[in-house]
């Protein structure tokens, strides 16, 4: 039997990722707000996360002397997603996200976010900012938040490897703690974990709550105000990836496990439309002795080829476009591009490290796993990943022709402000632990191409991956949850991955995920407050 939770809500707010922050915002305001959390932590995939939040115009750029570019990042936008359908919702994003830091600014928890220079994905398009517009949340003391630092979900390496991270979080496990503490203090605020949202109830053809599954017991609660769906994307769900997303699986995602498009199922359900359910947002996936991959971005040495032995992509280039990249030419050349294997030779390795720190640049678990082949001559490796050994052997030679002169003719990496951010810093190294600035390099005139050709050689394996998927219910600048015919449903509002992207079917800039998750958080409280 379904036991109805008297304790009525105003807001009921399902997941505790980007939509935690909706969640402050709600119970800052005096609404009675309920966070149900599927599983026993909160933060989704949104505690794995760096937090870069993309929110032109906001107070932290200002303060970092960027100026109010607004304007610019509004024909960026319109630029790169090229879909006048999407134009109503990037202006909402682009006005929420800076209201939101001035007023998450406000309170202590949030003081003060900052600039992080990451360039505008494509660098080239009118608009594009050559410093960008990220923002992050300040490192957090997990003491500073008490006894509520236990329900913070762990950082990705931690729950896949159980790597220390000591008493200070960065990034998304520190906004993620920030916006806990926020939220609990407003004494408004109530915390629900292990409670899976089921469906949703309608009554007159408004949404009034939601039947959920807590601690094993069905429940019906109430919310008298609105329901925002925050439960991210689909991208552990079997069924819904084969039937849009082939040949993208679950495994391949580094979204959250809980993450299965329940949310998704449950907007649909009560008549909701949906848009992009053949998206992600993409990332090259560098699959680790585990066997399973992790997002893997700024590639500074090696090559990537196909099955035929050949480049095909600037491996440098901004991992959604490299990711879309691999899945588009896989799908049309009829050459396979998954898996690609990333070439590298000992220089390389002896340069960035692989896998391990600078004074162990291979960990042995790479190469007793067969994550990392290696072999004594690039024959051998041929052989040892299948793929010809004399086009192969073609493309290493031209590409150290490349490294000679420093220009890339064929994909031209290492031209782009993007590609030369890698210059200086290694950001996601092989061992997600490891963040190790760049040696010089000072014979090569061009620090991205070294020349492969110091035995002995590897090959790792990369594979499209994602972290989270970008389609799902159709909304408006409110957030409202829309019907096919573009009414919205009533009470009923969606945020984030479990929403359509903004952003359709690019990845303009660091922090478009996380900043599409709160800011449409945002903007659903504005609605549901009045
Ligand atoms: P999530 O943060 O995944 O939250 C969804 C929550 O809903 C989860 O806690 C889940 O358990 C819960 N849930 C699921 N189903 C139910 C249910 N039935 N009932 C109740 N709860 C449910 N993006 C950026 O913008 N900036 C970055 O710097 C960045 N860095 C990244 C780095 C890494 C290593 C990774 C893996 C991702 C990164 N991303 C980044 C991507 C970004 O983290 C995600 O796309 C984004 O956090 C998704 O936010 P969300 O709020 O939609 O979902």
């Amino acid at each position: 039997m379904v036991s109805v939770n008297e304790d009525a809500y105003d807001v009921i707010v399902v997941g505790s990722g980007g939509g935690l922050v909706g969640a402050y915002v709600a119970a800052a305001r005096g609404l009675r707000t309920l966070v149900v959390e599927k599983t026993d932590r909160v933060g989704g995939t949104t505690a794995y996360s760096g937090a870069g939040l993309w929110f032109p115009g906001s107070a932290p750029l200002r303060r970092a002397g960027l100026g109010d570019d607004v304007e610019d990042a509004r024909a960026y936008l319109r630029d790169v997603v090229c879909d006048p359908s999407r134009e109503a919702l990037q202006d909402a994003y682009l006005a929420a996200g800076a209201r939101l830091i001035d007023e998450l600014e406000q309170n202590p928890w949030f003081r003060s976010f900052v600039h992080g220079p990451v360039p505008d994905y494509f660098t080239s398009s009118p608009g594009a900012s050559p410093t960008g517009h990220s923002v992050f949340p300040p490192p957090l003391e997990l003491v500073e938040i008490k006894e509520h630092a236990g329900l913070v979900r762990s950082s990705l390496p931690t729950e896949r490897w159980g790597f220390d991270e000591g008493p200070v979080v960065s990034g998304g496990r520190a906004l993620i703690g920030r916006a806990l503490a926020a939220f609990l203090e407003t004494g408004n605020g109530t915390l629900r974990l292990n409670t899976a949202l089921e469906c949703l109830l309608v009554e007159d053809g408004r949404v009034v709550g939601i039947e959920a599954v807590s601690e094993g017991e069905p429940v019906r609660i109430r919310a008298s105000r609105g329901v925002l769906l925050a439960a991210g994307g689909f991208e552990h769900d079997r069924e819904l990836r084969e039937r849009h997303q082939s040949p993208l699986t679950g495994e391949w995602s580094n979204g959250v496990l809980a993450n299965t498009g329940d949310a998704l199922r449950a907007g649909i359900a009560v008549g909701a439309a949906t848009d992009l359910l053949d998206e992600a947002w993409l990332v090259p996936g560098l699959v680790q002795p585990d066997g399973l991959p992790v997002f893997h971005t700024g590639t500074r040495g090696g090559i990537w080829v196909n099955g035929a032995g050949e480049r095909f992509v600037n491996e440098t280039r901004p991992y959604d476009q490299a990711g879309h990249e691999i899945l588009r030419l896989h799908a049309t050349t009829g050459v396979s591009h998954i898996p690609a294997h990333w070439i590298l030779d000992q220089r390389q390795v002896d340069r960035d490290s692989f896998g391990g720190p600078p004074d162990e640049p291979v960990r042995p678990e790479w190469l007793e796993s067969g994550a990392l082949k290696k072999a004594d001559t690039l024959e051998e490796l041929a052989r040892l990943i299948g793929v010809p050994f004399d086009a192969l052997s073609r493309t290493v030679k031209e590409f150290n022709g490349y490294a000679q002169t420093g220009v890339d003719e064929m994909f031209h990496r290492g031209e782009t402000v993007w590609d030369q951010m890698f210059h200086h810093i290694v950001p996601f190294a092989a061992d997600p632990r490891q963040n190790f600035p760049a040696k010089p390099t000072p014979d090569w005139p061009n620090p991205l191409l070294l020349p492969i050709d110091t035995p002995p050689f590897y090959a790792a394996t990369v594979v499209p991956a994602d972290i989270g998927t970008k389609g799902g219910l159709k909304t408006d600048e409110h957030a409202r949850v829309l019907r096919p015919d573009g009414r919205p449903i009533a009470g009923l509002y969606a945020s984030g991955n479990t929403a359509a992207a903004m952003s359709g079917r690019v990845y303009p800039g660091a922090g478009t995920p996380i900043g599409s998750s709160m800011a449409f958080a945002y903007l659903a409280v504005l609605d549901i407050a009045g």
